[in-house]
Order: structure tokens, then C-alpha cells, then sequence
């Protein structure tokens, strides 16, 4: 699926390239970012993992690929989160979403 490269400063330690996946416009902001089709593996569904944690978290079903919400209701969009980077590390147990430095 299409993605723009975008420069973004997710979690305060500096400015990164993330890959941005626009999203179909909906009705509402929030339904156009959530229970969607995953934009990579186009089969999953992405779900609503915030918990209370991290605002706008979300993650794909199928693939696990973990993403957040961005843009608005004339953009919406959701950035992928490398879960990969040694700062900013992310899983997932029992529905709950956990970061670890
Ligand atoms: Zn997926």
C-alpha cells in the first residue's frame, strides 16, 4: 500500500523518517484510524490498543505491525512504529500495550 516518508518527533528523542499510510476519510476522525484494514499486510484489522497508555496506539491483528493514529478528519493517517529501535521498544501481553527502554 502507498506511504509518504514523513519527519516526525513520535516520542521527544529527535526527529526520524517514519513511513505514513493515509487513510480513507470517514464519517468521523476516529473511524477512519481504527478497526480498519491494515495497510500492509492488507489483511489484518487494525485495533484500538491504547489501554490508557499511549494515545492514538494501535495494531494490526494479523501482522502485528504496531502503528499511531495521526492527521485529522480531511487526513487522516497512521504512522508506522518501528518497535525495533533500542529507545522506544513496545509489546504486547494480554491486550495491554508495554513500553520498555
Ligand atoms: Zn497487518
Amino acid at each position: 500500500m502507498r506511504f509518504i516518508l514523513k519527519k516526525m518527533n513520535l516520542d521527544g528523542t529527535g526527529w526520524k523518517t517514519v513511513r505514513v499510510f493515509p487513510m480513507q476519510i470517514s464519517l468521523d476522525y476516529w473511524s477512519a484510524v481504527t478497526d480498519v484494514v491494515c495497510p500492509i499486510c492488507l489483511d489484518g484489522i487494525v485495533v484500538w490498543y491504547e489501554n490508557g497508555f499511549i494515545f492514538g496506539y494501535r495494531i494490526c491483528n494479523k501482522c502485528n505491525n504496531h502503528f499511531l493514529a495521526g492527521g485529522d478528519l480531511q487526513f487522516p493517517y497512521l504512522i508506522l512504529v518501528e518497535t525495533n529501535h533500542n529507545y522506544f521498544r513496545l509489546s504486547v501481553k494480554n491486550n495491554t500495550c508495554y513500553m520498555t527502554k
